[in-house]
């Protein structure tokens, strides 16, 4: 891949990064009741049974949603990473299967859609099929 290619790569991962980042400590907060934007001077104890299921539920929700995101921080380290390795935009199975960098290429649609992807879309699909 050409250098401008992998900088503009590198600069969609590290916005990516930096909003997920964000997004990760808002909801972890959020979650655990620390810095509510709504909240104010008032209590925080729930009043109603109804308002504390609501609560752990949003609660759930929120922290799952933080840990998706985490894993997906985690996807992103990796890549960049790879940039600096000199093997980002290479299919991780076909390297390994011995392909020459330009069969391993991931194609570049699939790369804008997810910049931090590991692997190229026929090896995406195998890896389905084998329900891995
Ligand atoms: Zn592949």
């Amino acid at each position: 891949m050409k250098k401008p290619e992998i900088t503009e790569f590198k600069d969609l991962l590290e916005e990516m990064q930096s909003r997920l980042r964000g997004d990760v400590n808002q909801l972890t907060k959020a979650a655990l009741g620390i810095d509510r934007q709504d909240g104010g001077g008032e209590s925080k104890s729930p009043t109603h049974m109804a308002e504390l299921g609501s609560d752990t539920f949003e609660q759930d929700f929120s922290l799952s949603l933080a840990a998706n995101e985490q894993e997906t921080l985690t996807e992103i380290s990796a890549a960049l990473q790879r940039i600096k390795d000199g093997t980002f935009g290479l299919c991780e199975i076909c390297v390994k299967e011995g392909k020459s960098p330009a069969q391993s290429a991931i194609l570049k649609p699939r790369l804008r859609a997810i910049p931090y992807c590991r692997t190229c879309v026929d090896c995406a699909r195998k890896r389905e099929d084998v329900g891995i």
